[in-house]
This record gives structure tokens, C-alpha cells and sequence, in this order.
């Protein structure tokens, strides 16, 4: 039996994850759950898995919590704060860990995963994007194994010999014949949409993807392809390739999850639905295959495939990201940070979807030689950077 903690189980890839355990008691259960404050949603998890520990971020969810499992005789220990994340994370009684937790939060306690050993499905690429080189070294040190969840990186992952597989944050790319690593993305919502409107587009326009249902900041990320450039970052991390051998192609049908490109010509793509069962599933039972509740998908009603060259007039996002990429693990942690208070801002109705470009490049501009060897290193940096894109933020408001 693998006795799961879920971190962020009440997100979306949470909620997928679950699923798949559901459909799977066999092989999975639920050792931990954690969120930020839903606690109604908590409930329902615990009511339905008995996992031994729950937590929540806030004090408060976590007191109601504690409240309503006690009036349903349930016998679910309920723990509060971040070191409680990181607790149940790191803890001896889980073999695997799913870090699904949104944004630069998920990154302390999917590292206590890793430096207890554990097998790590890695949905949250922040963390890889914030401390790549730290995180894997900590893998390798502490002989983690990671197997990457996102759907790019999965289908990737699914086109590597097993040799690569196997060492994921240490593969050796030209030994095994390959010659690009090749990333699609939809595009999101506004791709065919007049480049001068883009100003205009409200949060909720932006949160609806048109392929793919997921929680409201990648969403987001995807219409900017801010996405697209952090997977670029990921991929960078988790395949260890030069970042001159990762290729970015729109595919506005998200039928190819990615691909990859051999020396004699070949190319190895993932082909199915827009499901995240079906990466989660992939990474959670390799090398078994197990059913993930996601549908077949039906070749004859398809149609035809596309693919165009991403246009950095219309995603800016993509192309900072990706000179990140090259630049310094300082600046990728600042992109990062100042990101997520603009995309935050943005879904408040406080800032204007162009302007998530504006302060994510203005911020991270001076952050580019900034030391970044230790993970003190990147949390000051992450701290820094989200100080000042605030006060950028405020510069634009003026
Ligand atoms: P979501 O917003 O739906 O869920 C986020 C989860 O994290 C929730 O359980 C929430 O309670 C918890 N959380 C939020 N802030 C927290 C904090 N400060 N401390 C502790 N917990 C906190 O997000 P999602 O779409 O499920 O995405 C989760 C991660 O997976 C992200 O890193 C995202 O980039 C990645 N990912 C998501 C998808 C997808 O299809 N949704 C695909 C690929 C990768
Ligand atoms: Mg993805």
C-alpha cells in the first residue's frame, strides 16, 4: 500500500489526485491532506478517506475543522501553520508525497519530502522554478525520486528510456540520442485575440482555458504563457537540458502533450485528452499503468492538428521567462515572486492583464546577479522581489 500525502488537496490537481486514489484503493491511501482554508472541502476529503492528519495553513480552518470532525466522531488529527505542512510532508508514515500546492508556498515543505527520500509527484513547478539546482541536488542526495506530474513534463518523461527515467534532475540527454525536448502549449485564450485589446481582458476571460480546467493562477499563467516559460524553466531542472535544446510550439488543440526529438529523426510524443488524471496516474503508479477516469480519446473526431511558432509580441511573459532561464537561478526565483503578487493583483481587479508583463520584467531586473546558492538565498530573494514588485505595482496605480 502507498500511503499518499496530498499537499493542496483541495486544488485542482488535488481533487484530480483524489480521484485517481479513489478509483485505485488497492494500491493508495490517503496518509495526509493539507490546504490553505477550505475547510468544507477538507471535510468532505476526511469524511471520505480517513487519512490520519489534516492540515490547514490558518489557525481559524483548522479550529472549525476540529470542530465539525469531532461532531462527526472522526478521528482525523487536524494540525495548523506552515512547520505542519512540512511535518506531514517529511513524515515517516508516507511513501510519496503530491506537491500540489500553488505558488512559492509549496516549496519548504515539498523539499522536506525530498530530504527525507521520498518519492515526489512534482506538480508545483514554482518550487523547481524558485531552487532547481538545490532541489536537485537535495534529490540526489538524499536519493528522492521525483517524477514530474505537469502534463508537458509527464509526456516527456513518458518518451524517455527507462535509463532517464530513472534519474530524473540527472539525465545525460545526448547519451541517450536526443537532440531537442519539444514543449507544446495551447496558447490559452487569447492567442487569436487582437494583440492591442489584450489591455482590456478581464480575470474572468483569463481564467477560462480553452482546453484545459485548472486552478485560477496557472490559469492565468496560461493566457499570459507565463506557463509555458516556468515549464521551460522545469524542464531545464527536471531533464537536465541545456536550455538551448528546448523547443517552444503552440498546439492550439492540447492533443500533443509534448514531445521528443532523437538523432536519427524520430520523434516520441504523448498523445490523449486534456485530463491531468492521466499525468497523475502516470506518476503515480510507474511503472504499472492504472486506470485514471480519463476518456479515450476519438481520433476519427478530431480533426486536424496545429502548430505555429509562439509570437513574443503577444506573449512577453514567455520570452522574459525563457532569458531568465538563461541568465541565473536569481533572476528565474524573482520572475517567479514578482508573478505572483501581479497575477494576484490582476485577479483583484487591481491591475491590467498586459501590465502582469510590466512588473514581473521591471522587477526582476535587479535581481539578476543576486547570489542564489542557498535556499536562505532564494527565500530573500523571493522576499525582496515581491517588496519590490509592490511598490511597482503602486507606480503603475499612480
Ligand atoms: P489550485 O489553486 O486549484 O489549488 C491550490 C492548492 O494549494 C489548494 O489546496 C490550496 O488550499 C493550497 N494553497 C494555496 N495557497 C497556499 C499556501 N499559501 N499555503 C499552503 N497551501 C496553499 O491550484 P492547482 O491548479 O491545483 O495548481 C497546483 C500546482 O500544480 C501549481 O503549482 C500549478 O502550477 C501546478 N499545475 C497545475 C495544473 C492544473 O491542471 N491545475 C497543471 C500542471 C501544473
Ligand atoms: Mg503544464
Amino acid at each position: 500500500m502507498n500511503k499518499v500525502t496530498v499537499l493542496g488537496a483541495t486544488g485542482s490537481i488535488g481533487g484530480s489526485t483524489l480521484d485517481v486514489i479513489r478509483r485505485n484503493p488497492e494500491r493508495y491511501s490517503l496518509y495526509a491532506a493539507t490546504a490553505r482554508n477550505n475547510v468544507s472541502r477538507m471535510l468532505e476529503i476526511v469524511k471520505e478517506f480517513h487519512p490520519a492528519a489534516a492540515v490547514m495553513l490558518e489557525e481559524r480552518a483548522a479550529q472549525e475543522l476540529r470542530g465539525l470532525l469531532a461532531d462527526a466522531g472522526l478521528k482525523t488529527e487536524v494540525l495548523s501553520g506552515s512547520e505542519a505542512l512540512s511535518a506531514v510532508a517529511a513524515s515517516e508514515e508516507a511513501n510519496s508525497v503530491m506537491s500540489a500546492i500553488v505558488g512559492a508556498a509549496g516549496l519548504k515543505p515539498t523539499l522536506a519530502a525530498i530530504t527525507m527520500g521520498k518519492t515526489v509527484y512534482l506538480a508545483n513547478k514554482e518550487s523547481l522554478i524558485m531552487s532547481g539546482h538545490i532541489f536537485v541536488d537535495a534529490a540526489r542526495r538524499y536519493k528522492a525520486r521525483i517524477v514530474p506530474v505537469d502534463s508537458e513534463h509527464n509526456a516527456i518523461f513518458q518518451c524517455l528510456p527507462e535509463k532517464e527515467q530513472n534519474r530524473i534532475g540527472r539525465c545525460d540527454l545526448r547519451e541517450a540520442g536526443i537532440t531537442k525536448l519539444v514543449l507544446t502549449g495551447s496558447g490559452g485564450p487569447f492567442r487569436d485575440r487582437e494583440i492591442s485589446s489584450l489591455s482590456q481582458v478581464t480575470p474572468e476571460e483569463a481564467v477560462s482555458h480553452p482546453n484545459w480546467s485548472m486552478g485560477r493562477k496557472i490559469s492565468v499563467d496560461s493566457a499570459t504563457m507565463m506557463n509555458k516559460g516556468f515549464e521551460f524553466i522545469e524542464a531545464r531542472w527536471l531533464f537536465n537540458a541545456n536550455p538551448r535544446d528546448i523547443e517552444v510550439v503552440v498546439h492550439p488543440e492540447s492533443v500533443i502533450h509534448s514531445m521528443v526529438r532523437y538523432r536519427d529523426g524520430s520523434v516520441l510524443a504523448e498523445i490523449g485528452v486534456p485530463d491531468m488524471r492521466t499525468p497523475i496516474a502516470r506518476a503515480m503508479a510507474w511503472p504499472d499503468r492504472i486506470d485514471s477516469g480519463a476518456a479515450a480519446i476519438d481520433f476519427t473526431s478530431l480533426g486536424s492538428l496545429t502548430f505555429r511558432a509562439p509570437d513574443f509580441k503577444r506573449y512577453p511573459c514567455l520570452k522574459l521567462a525563457m532569458d531568465a532561464c538563461q541568465t541565473s537561478q536569481a533572476l528565474t526565483t524573482a520572475v517567479n515572486a514578482a508573478n505572483e503578487v501581479a497575477v494576484q493583483a490582476f485577479l483583484d481587479g487591481r491591475l491590467k492583464f498586459t501590465d502582469i508583463y510590466t512588473v514581473a520584467a521591471r522587477t526582476a531586473d535587479s535581481f539578476a546577479l543576486a547570489p542564489a546558492d542557498s535556499l536562505e538565498d532564494v527565500l530573500n530573494i523571493d522576499l525582496a522581489a515581491r517588496q519590490r514588485a509592490y511598490s511597482v505595482l503602486e507606480d503603475l496605480s499612480r
